[in-house]
């Protein structure tokens, strides 16, 4: 981590402009002031290659969405898949990008309360091992921090082919009291949970190899369950 020269220290020095340079308003404080600066609201966290934003990009052309990458090397790559796409199709894909960070660590230094009104986790890191398990994405902590950074009514979307894992993020999601969980019915009209299966490289790998997979969705509910 200490090669992450480039986090930023809070969600204010955020360099969004530079990566969403059609989209930012030029003139940032006056944008912000009157609540017009865009924010981010979709993050796809552990995006690998890109798959699912590249998909998201057009299916919400208004939205900004960030893929949140650990590995230097990929996530240069999806920039560079991104620019590729920019040049080709002018006007679009301008809405999504990627940055290199570890996401169980930094979400703070990038969002601000409130701010998601969609996270996505498609195909992590299992962590087979009971001793790894504290490394999971999912974990009943980093859920709280998910919680926080989501709008009231804001979707997590998960989805794995691993079935000790897929239980493990439903049960740790299912307990916890900012979250319910959407029904399969509910789902169908949701156009990004089609994304989930096949989208992304991991779910195009899984789905070629005819592997099962487990999706759990979720929605960020107003106040704890409890009260
Ligand atoms: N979501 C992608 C897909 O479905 O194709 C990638 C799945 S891959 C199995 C898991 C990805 O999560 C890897 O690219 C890995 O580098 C990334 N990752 C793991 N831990 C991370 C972390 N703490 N922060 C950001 N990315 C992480």
């Amino acid at each position: 981590d200490s090669i992450m020269t480039d986090i930023p220290t809070d969600p204010s020095q955020m360099d969004w402009a530079s990566h969403f340079p059609t989209l930012w308003k030029a003139n940032e404080e006056e944008a912000s002031s009157s609540g017009q600066q865009p924010m981010v609201q979709f993050a796809d966290i552990g995006c690998g290659f890109g798959g699912l934003l590249i998909r998201l990009a057009t299916l919400y052309p208004e939205t900004l969405m960030v893929g949140m990458e650990l590995r230097d090397k990929v996530s240069t790559y999806v920039k560079e898949r991104v620019g590729a796409l920019r040049r080709e199709h002018p006007g679009q894909y301008g809405n999504i990008t990627c940055v290199r960070t570890n996401a169980m660590k930094y979400l703070p230094h990038y969002f601000r309360k409130g701010q998601l009104t969609k996270m996505f986790f498609l195909f992590p890191d299992p962590h087979f091992k009971t001793a790894n398990h504290r490394r999971r994405i999912i974990n009943t902590m980093l859920i709280t921090e998910y919680a926080y950074f989501l709008a009231p009514g804001g979707m997590l979307y998960t989805i794995t082919d691993v079935k000790d894992l897929g239980d493990w993020m439903r049960e740790k999601l299912e307990a916890h009291p900012m979250f319910e969980r959407i029904s399969d019915e509910e789902l169908e009209s949701d156009p990004a949970s089609k994304l989930l299966t096949d989208s992304s490289e991991e779910g195009q790998k899984v789905a070629r190899n005819k592997g099962e997979t487990h999706r759990a969705v979720f929605r960020r509910l107003e106040k704890p369950r409890w009260t």
